[in-house]
């Protein structure tokens, strides 16, 4: 049996008008549990249309009424989280704890949006000329898109939408295809918080349903998360229909391990942040940098940890759960091949967990556990691509400025971190690193809901950040307004551009 997956339009199911569907599945186990819509031009259309209708009420309801239906959807989040946990697990394989992980990062922006009232404010100028003010306002673009990918089916939407809605404007959400239900149940949980129909919509589908959001002339922006040849090309084409855009794509991050740092908490670092969610985070750590004497301590302290690690059901009490797909996993496992046979040292090899070792591995589960190659060189593939695997590689270096170049010759700047115990190396690194975003001594620097998640380069196609001020400047135009009340006489006919006194 497998569970049809629709739409959500007007605070209800929409079922498609059209027939196609894609399975999706139980990583853990490989069954199919539910076949999910794909849209047609014409399913796009409706469900773009409901958000464009329900815009002109959303966009005056006034913000002690938005800001109600934002603190009611943030406690019953808060309360039944686990529910939506559990529902990521059984599409994304990721286990059950990381999973709420990622919930309560997505709560935070809840959060920081529920102050949508303050972060609204606009200044004013009183008499900036004799008896002129000038002030400013923010308003709502109108229905705003939100393409997101596989890995954070519902902290990245949540990156966006909360501050996209608080700031008044109604949302078409296209999920991926892999994991959908998160986003129904999101749906379901606005609809129970009071938020009018058609201000937040659930669209599935593929490239037809994207091209769609990208060139319909009534989303006015597009807010994407995903690889970076489709970040490129979402960037590209809805900025040439006119559309505001911000497209955050991949990542292959670094994390260099001076000589003077405290090298069990650098091992303990690359393993959470290598092998959590089974490297399928756009902030994991692909490349350990290793700088002069420490790698092999460091590589023999990584490979005893990641020896530990229990690869299995993610509702079953498991380290690292199962890859997303069965084509994903074996795309990943082709990169330890080739690794191996570019000259990589093998230390430790995921590609021999297999389902008999262990009761929480069902035979069908997409396995692959964790794997750490040393020895790796740039012109390897498994340092070149992004892997989006368990796969760490040991770059060695000589020095901290080898290091440095290193990251920066990288095409990706998503994340990066340094492990050291030199305030001032660390402070050198944190001005001179060309990444967005920086840990020191913190393997995954993801920032709070109140900065903004970007990186530079190739991880991110537009000028504007992730939540935070940037997200409200984004979901939002400035107008400029100047006034005259008192004494408005002209002073005649003058054709100078206006003068301020
Ligand atoms: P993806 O690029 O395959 O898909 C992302 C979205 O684009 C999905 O909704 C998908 O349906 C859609 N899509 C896929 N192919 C398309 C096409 N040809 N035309 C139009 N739309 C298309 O990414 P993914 O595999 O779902 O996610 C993993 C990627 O996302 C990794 O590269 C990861 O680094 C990146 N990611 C980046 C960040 C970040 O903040 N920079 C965060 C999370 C994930």
């Amino acid at each position: 049996m497998t569970t049809p997956i629709p739409h959500w339009l007007d605070n209800a199911p929409f079922a498609s008008s059209g027939a196609q569907t894609a399975p999706v599945t139980n990583p853990a186990t490989g069954a199919v549990t539910g076949q999910v819509a794909l849209a047609s031009v014409a399913d796009a259309r409706s469900v773009i249309d409901a958000a464009a209708a329900a815009f002109p009420a959303w966009r005056d309801t006034s913000l002690t009424k938005r800001t109600q239906v934002l603190f009611r959807f943030r406690e019953l989040l808060n309360e039944r989280k686990n529910e939506l946990a559990e529902i990521i697990t059984s599409e994304h394989g990721k286990v059950v704890s990381d999973a709420l992980g990622e919930v309560s990062r997505g709560q935070e922006v809840v959060e920081f949006a529920c102050g949508i009232p303050h972060l609204l404010k606009g200044g004013f100028t009183e008499n900036a000329s004799t008896n002129v003010d000038t002030y400013s306002i923010r308003q709502p673009l109108g229905p705003v898109a939100i393409i997101s990918p596989f890995n954070f089916p519902a902290m990245v939407p949540m990156w966006f939408f909360p501050i996209a809605i608080a700031t008044g404007n109604t949302v078409v959400l296209k999920p991926s295809e892999k994991d959908p239900s998160a986003s129904l149940w999101l749906a379901d949980l606005w609809r129970e918080a009071g938020l009018p129909a058609g201000v937040f919509n659930v669209l599935h589908g593929d490239k037809t349903a994207v091209d769609e959001l990208l060139t319909n002339p009534k989303i006015k922006s597009v807010s994407f998360v995903g690889s970076t040849p489709i970040a490129q090309y979402v960037y590209s084409t809805a900025t040439a229909a006119g559309k505001r855009v911000q497209a955050l794509g991949g990542a292959k991050n670094h994390a260099v391990v001076l000589p003077d740092a405290d090298l069990d908490l650098a091992a303990d670092a690359m393993v959470n942040a290598g092998f959590g969610s089974a490297g399928e985070r756009c902030m994991a750590i692909s490349a350990c940098v290793a700088v002069g004497p420490v790698a092999d301590d460091l590589v023999a302290k990584i490979a005893e940890r990641a020896r530990t690690l229990r690869t299995g059901d993610g509702t079953r009490g498991s380290d690292m759960g199962p890859l997303v797909t069965r084509a994903h996993r074996d795309k990943v496992a082709s990169y330890i091949d080739a690794g191996e046979a570019d000259g990589a040292k093998v230390v430790v090899d995921g590609r021999t967990v297999s389902s008999e070792e262990a009761t929480e591995r069902d035979p069908g589960g997409f396995w692959l556990g964790p794997t750490l190659l040393d020895n790796v060189t740039p012109g390897m593939s498994v340092y070149t691509d992004e892997i989006f695997g368990p796969v760490l590689s040991v770059v060695r270096v000589d020095s901290y400025d080898e290091a440095l170049a290193l990251v920066n010759a990288n095409p990706y700047g998503n994340g990066t971190a340094i492990f050291t115990n030199d305030g001032g190396a660390a402070r050198r690194f944190q001005n001179e690193v060309e990444v967005g975003m920086v840990g020191i001594n913190v393997p995954i620097p993801v920032p709070m809901a109140y900065y903004s998640f970007g990186g530079w380069k190739a991880s991110l196609f537009g000028d504007s950040h992730a939540h935070g001020m940037d997200g409200v400047a984004f979901f939002t135009r400035q107008k400029a307004v100047t006034q005259r009340w008192l004494d408005p006489s002209h002073g005649g006919i003058n054709l100078g551009f206006p003068q301020n006194g």
